[in-house]
């Protein structure tokens, strides 16, 4: 790898192996493992295989899963229903809804559904309430996983000026607030721009932080971005490569060589924000279980 790169996957690792210790600790006080329930809706392979990594990364820091998948025609109540078997269930402390959702079924809709102390995606509007004025919360893993990057490469936030792209509730929207809150992991001046943003190029030039969070191959390219940068690429797409196995590859949401030779420092994709998700989420449920135990307020 070359010296800017940012290592998601080491630096995942590191985080796994500390939750690892928590759990045995925790454990070791006399608490029962933290449990973590999935849902699965409908046969989506890329949501299957997140769910997938999700569960081997939960047995791996010992975390007990459990992972149901329902039909991709289940009903709205019918789903409530099964949330809220599992809201009462003492046994679970993490409820982790895989997203996106067939088209009939709103996500905020389902997502208010989940008890709000068992929300460890930080999606339930209580936990982004509490994110944005600053009170104990369950952060959206994906942008608490970039702030957890800025802080083992030591990437100072404060100050500068952060551009965010992509203003979706799950990462890019969670991770302007953070980044403009005046505590420790925020205090740059930041930009939340979408697609309806004029003159993109306008606004990533004076990035000194940019993370992108859209879904776009090549969208960000070399001349968009200043010299020194440090960049967070976000975005999973898959495209077609007749090379690859499985005849496409993954690419994120930047051209990663032109973008890479100004870049101080840059993920990849793979490798770079994904697996720092996964290891925001046992983070997660591991707080989960502690607050069940001592809740804060
Ligand atoms: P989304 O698909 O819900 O929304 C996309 C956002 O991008 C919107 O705010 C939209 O306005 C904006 N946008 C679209 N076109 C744009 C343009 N031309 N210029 C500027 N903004 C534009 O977003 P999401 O769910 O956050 O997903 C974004 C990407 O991140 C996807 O590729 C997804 O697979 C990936 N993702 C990765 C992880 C991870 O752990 N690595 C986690 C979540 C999402």
């Amino acid at each position: 790898m070359g010296n800017n790169i940012i290592d998601g996957k080491k630096v995942a690792g590191i985080l796994r192996q500390q939750v690892k210790e928590d759990v045995q600790e925790w454990v070791s006080r006399g608490n029962r493992p933290p449990k973590l329930q999935a849902i699965l809706i409908g046969n989506d392979p890329a949501s299957k295989t997140y769910v997938n990594a999700k569960t081997r990364a939960c047995e791996e820091v010992g975390i007990e899963s459990e992972s149901v998948i329902f039909p991709d025609t289940m009903s709205i109540k019918e789903l409530k229903e099964a949330i809220g078997k599992y809201n009462s269930d003492d046994s679970i402390d993490g409820i982790l809804l895989q997203l996106p959702l067939p088209g009939h079924l709103h996500p905020s809709q389902v997502i208010e559904t989940i008890d709000h102390r068992k929300d460890v995606d930080g999606f339930h509007p209580m936990n982004v309430g509490r994110l944005t004025v600053g009170q104990p919360t369950f952060r959206s893993c994906t942008p608490a996983g970039i702030l957890e990057l800025f802080r083992y490469y030591s990437v100072m936030t404060k100050g500068k000026r952060a551009v965010v792209v992509g203003a979706s509730n799950i990462v890019g929207s969670p991770m302007a607030i953070m980044l403009s809150r005046e505590n420790e992991s925020g205090k740059a001046t930041t930009t939340l721009c979408h697609k309806y943003t004029r003159d993109l190029t306008q606004h990533t030039i004076q990035a000194d932080i940019l993370v992108v969070a859209v879904g776009s191959p090549k969208l960000i390219t070399g001349q968009m971005v200043k010299e020194g940068v440090v960049v967070i690429d976000v975005g999973i797409n898959r495209v077609a490569d007749s090379t690859a196995e499985k005849g496409y590859r993954l690419v994120g949401d930047c051209d990663f060589d032109s973008v890479a030779e100004k870049a101080s420092l840059i993920t990849p994709v793979p490798g770079g924000v994904g697996p720092m998700t996964v290891a925001m989420l046992m983070k997660n449920t591991l707080l989960a279980a502690k607050r069940s135990i001592y809740p804060q307020d």
